[in-house]
């Protein structure tokens, strides 16, 4: 598959025939079940000229359906673009097909998808990750040039890895989330999927910006990255060694191959330890389920989406809910509402606020010593189907992407080797706040290093 750097420089007539080779090419892997159209059988969205860009299923394109992949949003019609897709049209490139995602992107498998399952396209047996597992196996497997995910705790990261492309998270309120469906705002962000840093960067400069309609969204000028992508700069890389040496054997050793070699390479390597493992789990499914718990509570039968049979208007509310939401959305929700309740509001949520400024800090701390930090994606390779089905499992095997959100910080996951499987493994590198041209220009030279050019 073309690069996105090579696709923008094509034609209108090359690139209607890209356009009709994916496509084809998304008919024959259709088992994937990386786009939700394949899965429901209707037609990828076509309509717009221009280089085709995958979309993950919580982001709206103006009169498309669009449903966080769930069963209460079926039907909803997308009334505006998303400033994304505004910006990605005014750029040449336009949205092309809905990519499959855990519902209302919770989850790390995209297993909870009312659409069914994504598979891995390095290995089928396997989860693709999540919750953009849609977007990063339509990567991954070539049915799509680049896509777009989001990142509340790992979401664009940790499918990347998972499938072997690269996963960019740009620091909170870089990227406006006018049009994305919320999960939980204080941590949710928009970014790139691609299949090379110097491709994450050219879609990171497209859709970063200020917009006025997020009130969350940075004022500050976006200035581009991938025209200065550098390689050669020197940086000092903090590696989290109580991260690194607590993944799998295999994560392990993938990693420290990659330190050594960012090490001859010129960069100064220092060791630091994380004492907020203990806590970021904790806090993180504190706050994004009550964020979510809030943010849901608009979908109610009344203004979007699919409305229950019911007789009046407390079991309009309670069918649509019951049947509308998946089990995972709805335990999201009790906690969140549980913790938000007056009585345990001092005891879990302001804690988990407390916890949250403690985690921000230490990621400072070590980021006014170190230029990047390096740490695993995930405790392990790609999981097989239903090994993560116990809940807790689940939230645990986050702990090295969500602290990044919390801290609000941009963070890059770049294949560093396979396993004896042919599973990927990836390094994440995390810059400080605003600083994308540092964690772009690390990736690039860990890029190079590992494909020894
Ligand atoms: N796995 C995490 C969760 O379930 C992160 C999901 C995300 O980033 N959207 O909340």
């Amino acid at each position: 598959m073309i690069s996105l750097k090579e696709a923008m420089k094509l034609s209108e007539s090359e690139l209607v025939a890209l356009r009709k080779d994916l496509k084809d090419k998304i008919k024959q892997t259709k088992e994937l079940g990386a786009y939700i159209e394949q899965l429901t059988n209707s037609e990828i969205c076509d309509e717009f000229a221009g280089v085709p860009i995958a979309i993950k299923d919580n982001i709206q394109v103006k009169n498309q359906s669009v449903t966080s992949c769930s069963k209460i949003l079926q039907g909803y019609i997308a009334p505006y673009n998303a400033t994304v897709i505004n910006k990605l049209l005014s750029a040449g490139l336009a949205p092309f097909g809905r990519t499959n995602m855990d519902e209302f992107a919770m989850g790390s498998t995209t297993e909870s998808s009312y659409y069914g399952k994504t598979l891995n396209p390095l290995d089928h047996s396997r989860v693709p990750g999540g919750s953009s597992g849609g977007s990063a196996a339509a990567v991954a497997a070539g049915i799509a040039v680049a896509a777009l995910g989001s990142d509340t705790g790992g979401s664009i990261r940790q499918p990347a890895a998972f499938c072997g492309c690269v996963g960019f998270k740009p620091t909170y309120g870089r990227v406006s989330r006018f049009g994305l469906g919320a999960y939980s705002s204080s941590l949710d962000q928009i970014g790139p999927i691609t299949r090379s840093v110097e491709d994450a960067a050219i879609l990171y400069d497209i859709i970063a910006g200020h917009d006025p309609k997020d009130s969350t969204s940075a004022n500050l000028e976006a200035i581009s990255t991938s025209d200065k992508l550098n390689s050669d700069r020197k940086m000092t890389i903090a590696v989290i060694k109580n991260y690194v040496d607590g993944a799998s054997e295999d994560v392990k050793k993938s990693l420290n191959m990659a330190i050594d070699k960012l090490k001859s390479a010129g960069h100064n390597i220092i060791y630091k330890d994380f004492s907020n493992s203990k806590y970021a789990i904790a806090a993180y499914y504190i706050i994004a389920t009550a964020e979510a718990s809030t943010n849901l509570s608009r979908y109610d039968g009344v203004r979007y989406g699919r409305r229950a049979a019911c007789t009046n208007l407390g079991s309009m509310y309670a069918n649509t809910r019951g049947e509308g939401f998946g089990a995972e959305v709805q335990r999201r929700m009790l906690l969140g509402t549980f913790v938000l309740s007056s009585g345990y509001y001092d005891a879990y949520y302001i804690k988990a606020q407390k916890a949250r400024a403690f985690i921000k800090k230490e990621y400072e701390e070590i980021l006014s010593e170190a230029d990047i930090i390096l740490m695993p994606v995930a405790p392990s390779v790609a999981y097989k189907f239903g090994e993560l089905s116990n809940p807790l499992d689940a939230y645990l095997s986050d702990i090295y992407t969500i602290g990044v959100n919390l801290a609000g910080l941009p963070a890059i996951t770049v294949p560093v080797a396979k396993d004896a499987n042919g599973l990927n493994i990836s390094a994440q590198l995390i810059g400080g706040a605003y600083k994308e041209q540092n964690v772009l220009d690390a990736a690039y030279s860990l890029e190079k290093l590992i494909k020894g050019n």
